[in-house]
């Protein structure tokens, strides 16, 4: 049997990064910086005003003043503010020449032919000064930045149209089994919903990657060839599930272990002893042939699935996301295998097993917002003691 991290470190040294390319903003959200952005202007442009008010010399005020002008956001032919007089300025409208300060309209009377200003204002009051957020040519984004709204608007805001980027993984995930009937349709005998296809899409997406999910493909390992092939064109990467134990009926298995590029393997761990990993095509695209049982195939994707995600993103594949906790009741692992147990970790840093840890247990998955790990070596785990836990 193959350790789990011999097995993860195989899977990252197989998968790559994916090539940058320059996308329209509008398509960049959740994808990944593949150069450095920097604003070819200051940030702000020019001196403007930070509220609605009357730009004045500060020396002038308290006092009532002649309104000169009325500059908007947008304006461009600004009037001087001579001594002695105000001009009626909105937020963000750039400052007229002369005028030091800004008083804000709830300062004043409102006066739109003169103002009658209540109070001293210091001098600068209420400017935003040009370049006081991003200088000429600073960087303000580097590479390796995942773009979420905030940042997708900094781009906008220095400029930019197109950026260069590496894509979100375009996922493919496809469900193997006779037995699975799409969730709405009804259930024969024999016949469970297929829930992994919506779980691992799901989970896909989680993950900052594109999710499709193509839905189930019955147990014909030729069928299954044909789905993967129509697939193969869009797809950065593949996961399956099911048909890779040691049973009769295992289509994933059947179809590709002939091609030599995927393996299939037992890992020392539970749930999701059998996996299978490898390349397709000519573009060697990865597959993840995950096990059938849920709660298997969604551990198996937190742990081997979503790091490689991430290196496909060109994100650092941080394998270690675990916090400690206390376990409120005892577990029981089996020798030779890493445990990832269903729990609830709470907030005061205790972690409690759900009830039922069977692999196929999707409501006990649904109900844990965490998996607690049983190292190897341990068999048992007394209540009270600390565990490392990775957060679902
Ligand atoms: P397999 O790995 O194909 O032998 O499947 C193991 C177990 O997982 C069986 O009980 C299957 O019925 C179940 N299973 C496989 N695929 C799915 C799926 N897509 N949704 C829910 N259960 C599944
Ligand atoms: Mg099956």
């Amino acid at each position: 049997m193959r350790s789990v991290d011999a097995y993860l470190a195989d899977i990252l040294a197989t998968v790559r990064p994916l090539a940058p390319l320059e996308l329209e903003l509008e398509r960049a959200l959740g994808t990944t910086l593949a150069e450095d952005v920097s604003s070819p202007v200051p940030l702000p442009p020019f001196d403007n005003s930070a509220m609605d008010g009357y730009a004045v010399r500060a020396e002038d005020v308290p006092g009532t003043l002649p309104v000169i002008d009325d500059v908007a956001a947008g304006s461009d032919e600004l009037r001087a503010v001579g001594p002695g007089h105000a001009v009626r300025i909105m937020t963000g409208a750039p400052m007229p020449a002369g005028a030091d300060s800004v008083v804000p309209v709830e300062w004043t009377d409102g006066g739109t032919v003169s103002v009658q200003i209540n109070r001293d204002v210091p001098v600068g009051n209420a400017i935003r000064r040009a370049g006081e957020d991003v200088q000429a040519g600073e960087v303000v984004l580097k590479a390796g930045t995942v773009i979420g709204p905030a940042q997708l608007g900094i781009i906008a805001g220095v400029g930019r149209r197109r950026v260069w980027v590496r894509p979100q993984p375009r996922v493919v995930v496809i469900s193997t089994g006779a037995e699975l009937v799409e969730p709405g349709a009804p259930l024969a005998r024999g016949q469970i919903w297929d829930s992994n296809s919506y779980t691992l899409t799901a989970a896909v997406r989680e993950a900052g990657a594109e999710g499709f999910r193509a839905g189930s493909v019955g147990d014909d390992p030729a069928v299954l060839l044909d789905q993967l092939d129509t697939h193969l064109v869009r797809a950065d990467a593949i996961i399956t599930s099911g048909g890779v134990s040691m049973g009769a009926y295992e289509p994933v298995k059947e179809a590709l272990a002939p091609l030599g590029t995927v393996r299939f393997e037992k890992v020392a761990m539970q749930p999701g002893m059998p996996q299978g990993f490898g390349v397709l095509g000519d573009d060697r695209v990865p597959i993840f042939a995950l096990p059938g049982n849920p709660v298997s195939s969604f551990v198996s994707f937190m742990l081997f699935v979503r790091p490689a995600l991430d290196k496909m993103r060109g994100l650092p594949t941080d394998t270690s996301r675990t916090v400690t906790a206390y376990v409120t009741g005892s577990l029981r692992s089996p020798a030779g295998r890493r445990s990832y147990l269903r729990g609830v970790l709470a907030s005061d840093g205790t972690v409690s097993p759900v009830h039922g840890q069977g692999s196929h247990q999707l409501a006990a998955l649904a109900s844990a917002n965490a998996l607690i790990v049983v190292p190897e070596d341990v068999t048992e785990v007394p209540g009270g003691s600390s565990v490392e836990v990775i957060r679902l």
